[in-house]
């Protein structure tokens, strides 16, 4: 047991994802056994954990107590890879605010500009008009595009998103 699966207070079981990335390399190190070198990052929340914590699919699994789950998220993206490899050079279109956005798959996506000057984006399912905000902060626009391509491969996966 390594990491903060053996750090007391941090729950083992009952974690939900929040959203899948693809890093395209293994970029980052799990948060949960901080040893991992992870490509696909798994965002985990829990009712008694302040904050999020970014996983590989091992730990993932065992947190969700799910064996199939964390395994498909990272399907749907292999699967989409093609497609995403394309998603910088589609036709981004200009909001009024000055925002590049695209409409596609059923949702809106609109990425934009924080205060500190990183990146961020938006996904709103135009059926319902709920959305989800990037939680990260990106240092370019073009990496804030293809997290939001991920974020939309995840939401069209996850069965009644929001839920
Ligand atoms: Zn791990």
């Amino acid at each position: 047991m390594t990491g903060k699966w053996s750090t007391p207070g941090v729950p083992h079981k009952g974690w939900v994802c929040d959203g899948v990335e693809d890093l395209g390399a293994p970029d980052a190190v799990c948060e949960m056994c901080e040893s991992q070198d992870i490509r696909y990052v798994h965002s985990m929340s829990h009712p008694d954990y302040e904050g999020v914590l970014d996983v590989g699919c091992v730990c993932a699994e065992r947190m969700e107590d799910d064996y199939v789950g964390p395994r498909r998220r990272e399907r749907a993206l292999r699967g989409a890879a093609r497609r995403k490899s394309r998603w910088l050079d589609r036709r981004w279109r200009i909001s009024s605010l000055g925002n590049s956005f695209v409409n596609t798959d059923g949702f809106n996506i609109t990425i934009f500009q924080n205060g500190d000057g990183s990146w961020g984006g938006r996904l709103t399912e135009k059926a319902t008009g709920r959305f989800v905000t990037a939680r990260r902060r990106y240092e370019s626009e073009a990496k804030a595009k293809l997290a939001a391509f991920d974020g939309m491969i995840f939401l069209k996966d996850r069965r009644g998103w929001g839920g």
